[in-house]
């Protein structure tokens, strides 16, 4: 049975790939993704067959690996972070569908959350949940009572695509639905361009939030109650009883 493998390449840079993404993608003769990740990869991994797409074009994207696949080569479609998360790896399963002769091997990848995270301190170090702002592939009404229970449940959340050129308000309108339920001096971040050329980040209040400028490549972090500014870090504790005697 042919296989096509589903890797997760982390945010951009070759040490933040696992072992696994690292050795599936050197044993593999065609790489597929969109243009910008496949860019990030020929460096590292030379001589393969690299066949891009651009955004928007997914379906043909996963199409096109199974083709390969489906002749016999070894293929990888790859997706930036995590392929689980925001990514591909759910589409390739409905597409395999078409192709029940290629097994589907999913290669797990550190996803913005977590990378992000790394840069920031320690955002979710308690229970958290992830936001995607995108109402491309989901009404904005369901992202809006998301936000609210994340907001009631007092998780710490991470905020992907927080915007885009067309979508330049979002970021915003989630902060003032979080301010309905949050504290406005919440400990919030961003990380941009993370593990990339640029990578930055800052702290703010969920008050400022509101008006920071974020792009594609932003990630943002909300606390919860507990989280707090250390030096110039973001920590939400896990709740041992440091200091305390
Ligand atoms: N599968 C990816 C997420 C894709 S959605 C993952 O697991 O990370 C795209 C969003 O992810 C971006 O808008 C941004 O919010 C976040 N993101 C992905 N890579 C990033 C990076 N290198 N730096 C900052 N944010 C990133």
């Amino acid at each position: 049975m042919n296989k096509i493998w589903v890797v997760g390449m982390g945010p951009g840079s070759y040490e933040e790939m696992t072992v696994r993404a690292v050795r599936v993608l050197e044993a593999c003769e065609t790489i597929v993704g969109y243009t910008v990740y496949v860019d990030l990869l020929k460096a590292h991994f030379p001589g393969k067959k690299y066949v891009t797409t651009p955004m928007r074009q997914e379906e043909a994207r996963c199409r096109i690996a199974f083709e390969e696949a489906g002749r016999g080569r070894r293929t990888a479609i790859v997706c930036s972070g995590d392929a689980g998360i925001y990514g591909m790896a759910g589409l390739m399963y409905e597409v395999g569908g078409e192709f029940p002769e290629i097994e589907i091997e999913v290669v797990p990848g550190v996803t913005a959350a977590i990378s992000g995270g790394a840069v920031l301190g320690a955002p979710l170090g308690h229970d958290c949940c992830l936001i995607s702002l995108s109402d491309l592939l989901t009404p904005w009404e369901t992202i809006e009572r998301r936000l609210r229970a994340a907001a009631e449940g007092d998780f710490a959340v991470s905020l992907y695509n927080p915007s885009s050129k067309k979508r330049g308000t979002y970021l915003r309108r989630a902060c003032e639905i979080l301010l309905e339920y949050k504290s406005a001096d919440t400990v919030c971040g961003i990380v941009r361009n993370i593990a990339r050329e640029g990578e930055t980040f800052e702290l703010l209040t969920l008050e400022s939030l509101k008006s920071a400028e974020t792009d594609m490549f932003t990630t943002v972090f909300v606390g919860n109650r507990e989280t707090r500014q250390m030096e110039k870090k973001m920590v939400t504790p896990r709740g041992y009883h440091y200091g305390e005697t």
